[in-house]
């Protein structure tokens, strides 16, 4: 027997496939997320895509295997601004293409202020129609981008409140089928064979954590793997995250630092509870850099001849400080892309 079904995590009402927000918690932050029902037995782990993303449409060879390179005692970093549009993104929005097509779908949204936007405009050309909304401090960079809302969470919320039954809103912060996209790198790590102790993620919406966290945890489940590595989390200091892990709550961070780390700059994480939970059950956490920590690990990266984007960067930073405290731990930064 093989299905799966979205879910509610908080009300744990099971929901329709088009309900990406549940109807009865009607909540901004996202709650939703795919429950997987796989009797068979898998023998490889390229099965793993098949089974373990929506509605059976994808495989192994859908998503790039971004390089995994030795970065000094016990660091890799895996550069997944090595993917075509530069970005991490690109694993999210692919399957989140794919799913509003599937769906049956006409057309579709997607709010993004940063690398998402290439991403999608790159992703798009050949499939169905997107709009993609940005902040109207963003620079007009493609077609059918309409910039409304003073920050990436204004304009969030306001593209809820324009969802329609004929217009599927694939921004990974809320769409749960775009959130499976990140499982790919946890599948892509384990088919490396090395075996990882930590993974870092610099953390947005944190909604990359939440699929990287599945995708080991699916994996464990299969037998693919004993144990599930720490997965930590990168923010800047008042980080929402870490503030929900410390006090259980949801505050909005007042204390924009305007970091060069731009797409960790955020006032609020919608994959919060999910990065959170993720974190806890994994037995990572969050780690906070500062600037200069961030600045630094720029430099340091950008003298061994390699690209890479200050949010990047801040994967980086937070190794060098978890190394201290795990001197002998195999560590993976997620390096989210080149610009
Ligand atoms: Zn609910």
């Amino acid at each position: 027997m093989i299905y799966h079904s979205l879910f509610c995590m908080t009300c744990k009402k099971k929901l329709k496939d088009t309900q990406i927000i549940c109807p009865k918690c009607k909540n901004v932050y996202s709650l939703v997320t795919l429950k997987y029902f796989v009797r068979k037995k898998l023998s490889t782990i390229e099965e793993m895509y098949r089974y373990f993303l929506p509605f059976q449409l994808f495989n192994h060879n859908d998503f790039k295997n971004c390089s995994l390179s030795k970065y000094g005692d016990g660091l890799w970093l895996k550069d997944e601004g090595l993917n075509q549009s530069k970005s991490i993104k690109e694993k999210d929005i692919l399957i989140g293409l794919k799913c509003a097509f599937y769906l049956g779908y006409k057309k579709t949204m997607c709010v993004s202020g940063g690398s998402g936007i290439q991403v999608v405009s790159s992703l798009s050309k050949n499939t169905i129609p997107v709009t993609l909304y940005s902040p109207t401090s963003t620079r007009i960079l493609v077609d059918n981008q309409i910039l409304m809302g003073n920050d990436y969470e204004e304009t969030f919320r306001m593209s809820l409140k324009m969802q329609s039954d004929d217009l599927f809103n694939i921004t990974p912060g809320i769409n749960p089928y775009s959130q499976e996209g990140c499982k790919t790198i946890s599948w892509q790590l384990i088919e490396s064979k090395i075996k990882f102790d930590i993974i870092i993620i610099p953390c947005g919406n944190g909604s990359s954590l939440w699929g990287i966290y599945n995708g080991f945890k699916e994996a464990k489940a299969k037998g693919f793997i004993s144990k599930i590595p720490k997965i930590f989390g990168v923010e800047l200091a008042h980080g929402p995250i870490h503030h929900m892990l410390r006090t259980g709550k949801i505050r909005v961070n007042k204390n924009i630092l305007n970091s060069k780390a731009i797409s960790v700059d955020v006032k609020e994480s919608f994959c919060l509870q999910k990065a959170s939970y993720a974190t806890k059950d994994s037995h990572g956490g969050i780690v906070k850099v500062s600037e200069s920590n961030v600045i630094d690990s720029y430099n340091q990266i950008r003298l061994a001849n390699k690209q890479i984007s200050f949010t990047a960067a801040t994967a980086f930073a937070a190794a060098l400080k978890l190394r201290k405290k795990n001197p002998k731990s195999i560590m993976c930064c997620i390096m989210t892309s080149h610009h």
